[in-house]
């Protein structure tokens, strides 16, 4: 149950995992929350077990090597993190894309924990799972980041798949510093093959959150001979040259890690694919565009 604060229930969210410290997600050095659950269902997920919440099926209970996960009385299945070794084999058995290692996280509990370490902290990016899911958690999280004399400072990002509607994004564009969005495929077909949903609203988001000098960075995701990012070309360039120029582009390659089922088949985007890439999108954009360090 959420608890009672100042006279209000106090927001709180399903979280898969803290970051203490990250430099990959968002501007500078960013506390950056995971939370579970997405409406976005990616053949290419390299973390399948944030899509869905714990249906409480029990399969993972005996899975576990270190007696960390028990049901309750009520049949839910509870999660031990002192007894805990983070093996994630409970991941690896769970047929429903989700994990028991989830956490229930009010407000208060992340503004401690921002607290504690404000001073390494250039902001906070909420990702998931698809963030927005939870946006009423994150605009009370924000709104209390900016009312803060020692945190106001925090730059405060979201790392989302776009598809919130733009009542969404109007709701927590007073408390917002910046998005990084995902264009996964040009043509509605291809988006909605690859994502299980078709890309309209990804559209409208960018279009909303350049308007507003919000969008931080756009990231295409390119996987030979799949997506269609790279045989649209010509469109996707000038789509993206007419993006305002502060807004940062980010060329994702296609690799195996964390991956499940059908994508496992499909060959990794090698370094020379994603330089072909870049570079033929490069002649139309005509700005820098941000590729990986390293392939696996
Ligand atoms: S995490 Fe998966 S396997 Fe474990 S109880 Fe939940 S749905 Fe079942
Ligand atoms: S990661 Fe999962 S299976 Fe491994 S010890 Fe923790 S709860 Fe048990």
């Amino acid at each position: 149950m959420a608890r009672v604060y100042n006279n209000k229930t106090e927001k709180q969210a399903k979280v898969s995992r803290v970051l203490t410290f990250s430099c990959v997600d968002g501007p500078g050095n960013r506390l950056v929350l995971f939370l579970q659950g997405c409406n976005f269902d990616c053949i290419t997920c390299h973390n399948p077990h944030t899509i869905n919440h714990c249906n409480h099926c029990g399969d993972c209970v005996s899975a576990c090597p270190s007696n960390a996960l028990q049901k309750d009385a009520l049949g839910k299945v509870i999660w031990n993190v002192a007894a805990c070794t983070h093996c994630d084999q409970c991941i690896d058995i769970c047929s429903h894309k989700s994990s028991p290692k989830i956490t229930t996280m009010t407000v208060s509990d992340v503004m401690a924990e921002i607290q504690k370490n404000q001073f390494f902290l250039s902001g906070i990016t909420i990702s998931g799972g698809e963030a927005t899911l939870q946006l009423p958690f994150i605009i009370e999280l924000f709104r209390e980041i900016k009312e803060d004399p020692q945190l106001a400072h925090l730059t405060c990002f979201i790392d989302s798949n776009g598809s919130l509607p733009i009542s969404g994004w109007e709701r927590v564009l007073p408390y917002l510093d910046g998005a990084m969005i995902d264009l996964k495929s040009w043509q509605e077909e291809t988006h909605q093959w690859l994502v299980g949903r078709g890309n309209h609203r990804v559209f409208e988001t960018i279009r909303f959150l350049n308007e507003t000098n919000k969008l931080h960075e756009v990231r295409l995701l390119h996987i030979p001979n799949k997506s269609d990012l790279d045989s649209e070309v010509e469109q996707v360039g000038q789509y993206l040259k007419a993006l305002s120029s502060s807004v940062q582009i980010r060329l994702n390659a296609f690799q195996h890690h964390g991956v499940v089922g059908q994508a496992l088949q499909w060959s990794k985007c090698s370094r020379e694919q994603m330089e072909t890439f870049h570079d033929k999108l490069h002649l139309i954009v005509k700005r820098p565009m941000l590729t990986p360090d390293v392939y696996t």
